[in-house]
């Protein structure tokens, strides 16, 4: 009985790595990784103010719409030469007191840096997809759901500034929002880390609201992890380090100007603190796979020779966030950490009350 189960359970796992291998329909949510960041089977690189940006977030806002969300283009115009970009903003439940935004940039560097945005951050618009699609627009009488995909990120967060903006000149809906979760490379790093806003205020653009560095929707967010994930592949917070209290980070991305504007933050990042990298243990280096590196030190989680390293670790706005690549250097690793994310996230927002006591 007991060799049976066994058995049985072991070709339960062997279903789901060939899942994973890619050898059967792959889930819903890396097909929209697909779309976004493939060329031949939709976009590809994404660069800010270009029309590759607009045609996606043309697609965005479309797949949210079919799944019966009020969507809102937000157009903005941004840098020296005025290029323009636009925020797709879609509600689950315009009409409720209480809103979680759930966010990710859609734009990539410029193709000329060899990166097609698969994981930075093509993998946060797919999941942020597949979650506004599972909950749908009724999900929750109490709370809406408000899911936004910034344009411009990668040219200084022109898109998130932009909408809290706005957002402060209506105090009234300031007022509803919880929380803010960023999606900013959840896929590809060896590690799936949340993380909350720095202790220390950011530099930001007015003082005239309270700077927020609460732990809350973080905290939130990793039981939901611990629920679906368990203890052994849970999300988790990066150790502390130099300028860095466990747990916290910077000012780098989309959720900046949210903390900024008095509302607590999560940020999903899939990274890898416990390499000695170019600047130390600052999460910059995403993994050991030594692909990535001139040369990796495996038994110090370092380069073998730090003033010859070329490449460092890094994944983000390099040759290698191509899904092709990714797919030979982590055979299902993309698909699987995406499923994972929205399990997760199915689970959270489900349950929000429980979880937002
Ligand atoms: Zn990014």
């Amino acid at each position: 009985m007991k060799k049976k189960l066994a058995l049985a359970l072991l070709s339960a796992l062997s279903i789901n790595y060939s899942a994973y291998a890619g050898n059967n329909e792959p889930s819903e949510v890396y097909q929209y990784l697909q779309q976004l960041a493939v060329p031949e089977k939709g976009i590809g690189a994404r660069e800010a103010g270009t029309k590759e940006e607009q045609r996606t977030a043309d697609f965005i806002a479309k797949e949210l719409e079919k799944f019966g969300l009020a969507v809102t283009y937000q157009p903005f115009v941004f840098g020296k030469n005025s290029l323009k970009s636009t925020n797709i903003i879609a509600d689950s439940n315009p009409k409720a007191s209480k809103t979680i935004i759930l966010g990710a940039h859609y734009d990539s560097t410029g193709a000329e840096k060899g990166s097609l945005g698969a994981i930075d951050n093509g993998a946060g618009v797919a999941a942020m997809l597949a979650i506004a699609k599972k909950m749908g627009s009724t999900s929750n009488q109490d709370i809406n759901f408000r899911y936004i995909a910034f344009g411009a990120e990668e040219t200084g967060l022109e898109g998130s500034r932009y909408y809290v903006k706005q957002l402060k000149a209506s105090p009234d809906e300031l007022a509803n929002i919880k929380a803010m979760i960023n999606f900013d490379t959840i896929a590809g790093g060896d590690i799936v880390y949340v993380h909350s806003a720095h202790t220390k205020p950011y530099r930001c653009a007015s003082k005239e609201f309270p700077y927020n560095s609460d732990t809350s929707i973080r905290n939130a967010l990793l039981s939901a992890s611990t629920k679906v994930l368990g203890e052994k592949d849970q999300y988790t917070v990066h150790p502390a380090y130099p300028g860095y209290p466990e747990g916290v980070t910077g000012s780098w991305s989309d959720h900046a100007p949210f903390a900024c504007a008095g509302i607590p933050i999560a940020y999903v990042e899939a990274t890898n603190f416990t390499i000695n990298g170019e600047e130390g243990y600052d999460g910059y280096s995403q993994t050991t796979n030594p692909t990535t590196w001139s040369c990796f030190d495996s038994k110090n989680l370092s380069a073998c020779d730090r003033k010859d390293e070329k490449h460092w670790g890094k994944i983000w706005h390099t040759k290698f966030d191509n899904l092709e690549t990714l797919n030979q250097m982590f055979p299902g690793r993309i698909e699987q950490q995406l499923d994972q994310t929205v399990a997760v996230f199915d689970e959270l927002f489900s349950n929000i009350n429980k979880y937002m006591k």
